[in-house]
């Protein structure tokens, strides 16, 4: 390989941006994944006839003029893709049917909500007026702004603060018991989530600034893969590096399983930070703050079950999510859930056959759980799996009469399936300040102590979802650049 030369390991978005960017600009750049596909965790897999989507929910950056939408189009992920702009967030439903309705135009947003609450209506004007305040302002995007651009934005970001709360505590804002109880449940389902990222999500939404590609993620994907294809870049799939080489504390390149060594002047891993750290360098680069962030990834496992069902049901008319709270609470895996958490796919015709539809639901769950069941004993592992299934089909009969006799597909994925096919299963409690926490919108890529000519990048290096885990492989390569004296050019694909 040339003096100038990338080896990035893992083909998830940062490692596939990264890899675009290093050839727009002239680096000799290879992927190596140990999969036969591209996207990671931004991925699809298919079942008699239907997609079961894994990842988006929202896509930041669908609108033209947005620092987003110009990295999309360089890294060649949306020009020819439609993008869906669903008129509503998610609907959340209590045991008696009851319906909020958390619609993206904030207008509508607003009568409905006074519809609801009207002894409620200073309030909702406040919680409306602080959402608006996000339609021309996408805190994803940060990642992106020049130094300058960066500098007058800091006051608006400065003031988030003011918006730290969680949005189960924002809810006490209200006083209509139904609002109460429905408002922390809105976003994802986080009510620990700061109020400022929803009301930046639903701002953005208004703005028809988050979408969602039809297609699904891992079409998502394979437009990125293509780009770096087209690019000139060499894309080794069912390479799964156990090493990364270091020669007097600079990494010179990787080692496959297979022995292979691959020699170049830059690595970066876009994988598990864990893995990264303490299997592929052995531990032997890192301090107590380092040790401290990553050392002992989280048990808890968000969104870690993902039950997928293709139905022989339209679901055209439904809301694109629900929270369905439930008449009482019923154990699944190893938690008692009082409500279920769906995403309803009618609105993308692609994911399944003409009148049909898929419908998934996703519960947090501990990854421990799942990992002893799976080495311990695989039969009893299958067995929860579909004990999983036909719990969740009971329960959505109220909702959806008749669903079970409607299924032909479905898929169970655990928080291990998620690590056999990406590398993660699990993620890392935030342990950074608010300040810190927001340093990382800045994108920077991670570096570790005493080491030179390596890079982390990616979701566990501090990428914000996809959007932030792409902006991290642009300034990663920005970066790089800048140091070998070499011109960054992205141009549009
Ligand atoms: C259920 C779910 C829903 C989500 N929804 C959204 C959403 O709506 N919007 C959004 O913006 N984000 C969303 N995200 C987050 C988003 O998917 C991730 O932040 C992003 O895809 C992570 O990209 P990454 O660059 O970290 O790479 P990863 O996806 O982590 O990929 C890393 C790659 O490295 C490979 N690899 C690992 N180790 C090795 C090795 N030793 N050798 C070779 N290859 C290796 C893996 O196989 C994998 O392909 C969601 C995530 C999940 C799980």
């Amino acid at each position: 390989m040339s003096k100038n030369s990338v080896i990035i390991i893992g083909a998830g978005i940062g490692g596939l941006s990264a890899g675009c960017y290093a050839q727009m600009s002239g680096l000799d750049s290879q992927i190596f994944e140990v999969h036969n596909k591209p996207g990671g965790q931004c991925t699809a897999w298919k079942r008699s006839g239907y997609v079961f989507d894994g990842c988006i929910h929202h896509l930041a950056g669908c609108r033209p003029g947005y620092l987003l939408y110009s990295m999309w189009e360089e890294l060649g992920a949306l020009p020819t893709r439609t993008i869906i702009f669903p008129e509503d967030m998610t609907q959340v439903e209590d045991e008696n049917g009851k319906a909020f309705h958390v619609y993206t135009d904030l207008d509508r947003l607003q009568q409905h909500m006074k519809e609801i609450a009207p002894q409620d209506a200073s309030a909702i004007d406040r919680y409306i007026k602080s959402a608006s305040g996000f339609t021309h302002l996408d805190l994803l995007e940060t990642a992106l702004l020049s130094g300058g651009a960066f500098a007058k934005r800091l006051p608006s970001l400065l003031k988030l603060a003011r918006l730290g709360a969680p949005m189960k505590v924002y809810a006490e804002k209200f006083k209509n018991p139904f609002l109460r109880k429905a408002f922390p449940t809105i976003q994802y389902d986080w009510p620990d989530t700061p109020v400022f990222v929803h009301l930046n999500m639903i701002g953005n939404c208004d703005a028809k600034n988050y979408g969602v590609p039809v297609g699904g993620s891992l079409e998502f994907s394979k437009a990125i893969e293509q780009r770096y294809r087209r690019l000139g870049g060499e894309l080794n799939y069912n390479s799964y590096v156990k090493e990364v080489l270091v020669e007097d504390n600079k990494a010179v390149g990787v080692k496959l399983v297979d022995e292979t060594l691959y020699k170049a002047d830059v690595v970066v891993s876009d994988a598990f930070a864990y893995t990264t750290i303490f299997d592929l360098l052995g531990g032997r680069f890192g301090n107590q703050k380092i040790r401290n962030q990553y050392s002992t990834p989280s048990d808890n496992a968000v969104m870690g079950i993902q039950v997928s069902f293709g139905l022989a049901r339209d679901l055209s008319k439904e809301p694109r999510a629900m929270v369905l709270f439930l008449k009482k609470p019923v154990k699944i895996a190893d938690r008692e859930h009082d409500r279920l958490d769906l995403e309803l796919f009618g609105y993308d015709p692609t994911l399944a056959p003409v009148g049909n539809s898929v419908l998934k639901i996703l519960l947090d769950t501990s990854y421990s759980f799942w990992k002893d069941l799976y080495y311990d004993n695989h039969e009893k592992y299958e067995k929860e799996k579909a004990a999983v299934a036909e719990t969740l089909l009971t329960e959505l009969e109220t909702r959806f009469p008749d669903i079970t006799s409607q299924v032909e597909a479905q898929d169970v994925a655990t928080p291990i399936t998620m690590e056999r096919y990406t590398g993660v299963g699990q993620g890392f409690e935030n342990k950074l300040g608010f300040f810190e926490g927001m340093s990382l919108l800045k994108g920077p890529p991670q570096t570790l102590p005493r080491l030179k000519n390596f890079y982390m990048i990616g979701a566990t290096a501090g990428g914000a979802g996809i959007p932030g885990c792409a902006a991290q492989g642009r300034n990663l390569i920005r970066k790089i650049c800048r140091e070998k004296r070499v011109p960054f050019t992205p141009t549009k694909s």
